[in-house]
């Protein structure tokens, strides 16, 4: 493992930086990570999810990129740069040009040729390396780019948390077996650890669903924060922390005893399809209707029965069937239900679709109110096992609900809070492999496809993940390993012959120090420059004024406190250096990650 990086001290000038800090945050700031990083002067709008980073801010993703690299080194990856444009048959080879759909921009060239910009680069990378592996003498290989993304984000949003073009460090380990291929992956998870621990950034480590990645165990990184766009669920030992998606939640006991009970009864609901209105109308409870779902996958139909109220998580529908399943258009389901759609029940789908599906929770019913396959119709008193078919070869039993609040996990209640998503493991297997023909020779000389993994940082995210848990009303209070600079020295009156030598030959002792400095050096007043250096949030700041200096002292504040101490002169270079090591030391080890994880 690596220690912390060997930094080069330096010294750089506010007067002569690109630093345009705003009073005001501007009115598109959703969260606060958004309009700090406007404010301090790290980025600027180009358009709707496009950010421009000015000096301050790509210093701090290239800190951010130092620590990525390093970490990847140790744990055995090696750099490459593959092109941002990726031809569209690699895409069509295994067919997510379909699943990524619209997230996916095509450029055409002057020859008519179609491309992808890259979202991510399985396929790229799987290309490529069908070319160069042959033998397992070769594993395990983990190779790593820091590169520009591209995705068509629906909902561009929270600056640089979601944006369309982004900095992400995507990593693909290949192996030889199921067993080397989980090596891979728990080097690639400690690395991650490590990399987010140096970042000063809390996380959790969460379980995930594979989604277009497909594929096996999948895991995400979280910085748990209230305006993360993520759900995650857990128990409260941490014994079971999961993404929303990928909750699984225990299933009502089932009842006891014979499921008998009234007969069938039809209902003329007329013009009432969705479940608030037919509650409305026979005053039921959404818990005691069942929800009948119909999906098209490939050629074939699908039909989900959840509860009345939870909502049917396709990710988890997609696994129970064995592939991607889409909504079925209208045509679809009058022709399977002769029904107009809102009036689709489960009575005699069995037979006619290639699957059915049932949550344990609708398993667990006495009895449920559903759709009649009649438009303007219901049916009540439906039992499942005695109206439909609990077993049978298209049919399943299987959890394909979300998580609620009130669910529990072993028994235990699950807690839901929200997160930041900064990086993502997957165990892809051969789904990449297989379709770009990347094997190997074993050693008796059978051909076998490559066992992959994916990995995924978003650098940029990082930058928002930190301020957005690390900011007060004065500004950025930044981690020590991701601040621009290490510490900002502010001249009070630096027109005053010796405040302006003072400041200097302090800036330049403490960058042979190794010390990055910024010294304010502008003609302002010095309310001004405090304020800039609370939106910047440099970790540590010296101020030097005539008075201090004439007894040989300088005042040293961390961003962090409230109240600055003065130090002597002649000790400030080694205080620093203290009061810096016990900030990366902080965030190494304090926060969730060692509670959690
Ligand atoms: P999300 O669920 O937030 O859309 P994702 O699961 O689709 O993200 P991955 O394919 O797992 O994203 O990509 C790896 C990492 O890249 C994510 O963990 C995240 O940190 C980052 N990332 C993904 N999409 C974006 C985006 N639009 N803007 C910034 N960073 C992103
Ligand atoms: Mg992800």
């Amino acid at each position: 493992m690596t220690d912390e990086p060997a930094s080069t001290g330096s010294v750089a000038y506010f007067s002569r930086l690109l630093i345009p800090t705003l009073k005001e945050a501007p009115a598109e700031a959703e969260v606060p990570s958004h309009a700090l990083m406007l404010r301090a002067g790290f980025i600027r709008r180009t358009a709707s999810g496009l950010y421009a980073y000015l000096p301050l801010g790509l210093r701090m993703l290239a800190k951010v990129m130092a620590i990525i690299r390093q970490e990847l080194n140790a744990a055995g990856g090696q750099e490459v740069l593959l092109p941002l444009i990726q031809p569209m048959e690699l895409w069509q080879k295994t067919g997510r040009d379909v699943d990524y759909g619209d997230m996916l921009t095509t450029v055409t060239d002057r020859q008519g040729r179609r491309s992808v910009l890259s979202p991510t680069a399985e396929e790229a990378i799987t290309a490529l390396m069908a070319g160069e592996i042959r033998s397992y003498k070769q594993f395990p290989l983990i190779l790593y780019q820091l590169n520009t993304k591209f995705r068509d984000e629906l909902r561009p949003r929270f600056g640089v948390l979601r944006t369309r073009e982004f900095l992400m460090q995507d990593a693909y380990s290949f192996d030889a077996d199921a067993a080397a291929m989980q090596r891979s992956y728990a080097a690639m998870r400690q690395a991650y650890q490590r990399i987010f621990r140096r970042c000063g950034l809390p996380y959790v480590i969460v379980q995930a669903d594979a989604g277009e990645m497909g594929g096996a165990g999948s895991e995400q990184f979280v910085v748990p924060c209230a305006t993360g766009e993520d759900v995650i669920v857990r128990t409260d030992d941490g014994a079971y922390v999961a993404a929303l998606e990928a909750a699984a939640a225990d299933a009502p006991a089932p009842p006891s005893g014979q499921r008998t009970g009234p007969a069938m009864e039809e209902v003329f609901t007329p013009g009432v399809g969705s479940i608030e209105a037919v509650c409305a109308f026979l005053k039921a409870r959404p818990a005691e209707m069942i929800k009948t779902l119909i999906f098209r996958r490939g050629e074939g139909l699908v039909v989900a029965l959840v509860r009345g109220d939870h909502e049917l998580n396709v990710s988890k529908l997609a696994r129970s069937v064995g592939g991607r399943v889409e909504l079925a258009d209208e045509a679809a389901v009058r022709g399977l239900t002769g029904a107009a759609v809102g009036f689709a029940g489960p009575m005699g789908m069995a037979g006619r679709v290639a699957a059915l599906r049932i949550d344990p929770a609708v398993a667990a019913m006495a009895e449920g109110i559903a759709g009649a396959n009649r438009t303007d119709h219901h049916t009540r008193h439906v039992v499942a096992g005695r109206d439909f078919p609990l077993a049978g070869d298209n049919i399943a039993i299987a959890d394909i609900r979300t998580a609620v609040e009130g669910d529990t996990w072993h028994g235990r209640p699950l807690r839901f809070e929200r997160g930041i998503e900064v990086g993502h493991l997957f165990q892809l297997g051969d789904k990449y492999s297989k379709p770009l023909g990347a094997s190997f020779l074993d050693d008796a000389g059978t051909q076998h496809d490559c066992l992959m993994g994916s990995y995924g940082i978003g650098v940029n995210r990082i930058l928002a993940a930190a301020i957005e848990v690390g900011h007060n009303d004065a500004g950025c209070i930044l981690p020590a390993a991701l601040a621009p600079f290490d510490v900002e020295i502010i001249a009070i009156n630096i027109d005053a012959e010796p405040v302006r030598q003072a400041a200097e030959a302090l800036s330049r002792q403490l960058a042979a120090a190794g010390i990055e400095v910024l010294l304010d050096d502008r003609p302002a007043r010095a309310g001004v420059k405090f304020k800039d250096a609370d939106l910047v949030g440099i970790p540590l700041r010296l101020v030097l004024g005539e008075k201090n200096l004439a007894e040989g002292r300088v005042e040293l504040r961390r961003r962090t406190d409230k109240e600055a101490s003065t130090v002597e002169l002649a000790r400030v270079v080694g205080e620093i250096l203290k009061l810096l090591a016990d900030c990366r030391h902080e965030s190494a080890d304090s926060g969730w990650h060692s509670r959690m994880v």
